[in-house]
């Protein structure tokens, strides 16, 4: 017996009605980055099903040149072998989420900062950028981070939210989700396309007053997509650091409505 044996007799019940799911693409088309505190679960906290969407997690959710790596890498598979023939075709949208108390504000103490330095031996500089402290300041830098990066496909949307852990509800909604017939099942590459999907008009040049506030609009405003040898060329020296966070808003430029509000949840 040990601290393991409930867990396992739990699998026993999970297996004895388990489906195999094959792989595909995710069926929500959704990335799920967030903070590895098990009050997060986004299993729980969104429902996930299996093969719905993979979930990176680190302490804090945040989004490390680990987590970039990891993106380009699944981006480009998807592409592969998912992808359809068209250059438009989302891939899946990446949902960065933050949450309230995080356990890496303490980080923010430069006493226990210090510490954390010595007994990990990691820089305190790259402790101090790991923090959440405020969810609501991360969330923005981990998203603008995620939407300038050369090495993360055009074709991933990308979107910011911040879980309170006082409510484990959503009480704020940023801007408006996308419409589900703005991204359609994408079809497998040789497949015809299905009947429903309109078809596509030129694109609009995006100005400031037309910019749509949608996650495909992120897209458009992102810098050319570049060949995946060519950017990983390009990669900056050294690793940044990790921070943690759901929620279903794209978050592509500063709003200071969010800067100066309280905790919540954007899922
Ligand atoms: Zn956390």
């Amino acid at each position: 017996m040990t601290r393991m044996t409930p867990l396992l007799e739990r699998n026993e019940q999970f297996a004895s009605a388990y489906t195999p799911v094959a792989l595909g693409p995710p069926t929500a088309q959704m990335l799920i980055v967030t903070c590895l505190d098990h009050r997060v679960d986004p299993a729980i906290v969104l429902g996930l099903q299996l093969g719905e969407a993979p979930v990176i997690r680190n302490a804090g959710g945040r989004v490390t040149q680990a987590v970039i790596d990891d993106l380009a890498y699944l981006a480009f598979l998807a592409e592969q072998l998912f992808g359809g023939q068209d250059a438009d075709d989302r891939l899946f949208e990446i949902a960065v989420v933050h949450h309230t108390q995080c356990g890496t504000s303490l980080l923010a103490d430069p006493s226990f900062r210090h510490q954390a330095a010595e007994a990990t031996g990691l820089p305190e500089a790259a402790l101090e950028a790991s923090a959440v402290a405020d969810p609501n300041i991360t969330i923005k830098a981990d998203v603008d981070r995620l939407l300038t990066s050369p090495l993360l496909s055009p074709k991933v949307s990308v979107s910011g939210h911040v879980y309170d852990i006082a409510t484990g509800a959503p009480h704020h909604h940023r801007g408006r989700p996308v419409p589900i017939a703005a991204k359609p099942a994408l079809p497998r590459r040789g497949a015809a396309r299905p009947a429903a999907i309109p078809a596509r008009r030129p694109p609009r040049p995006i100005t400031r007053r037309n910019r749509p506030e949608d996650s495909h609009a992120i897209h458009r405003n992102r810098r050319p997509h570049q060949p995946v040898r060519h950017r990983l060329e390009q990669r900056p020296a050294g690793g940044v650091h990790p921070l943690l966070g759901i929620a279903a808003r794209p978050v592509d430029r500063p709003d200071p409505a969010l800067a100066s509000a309280g905790p919540r949840c954007v899922l």
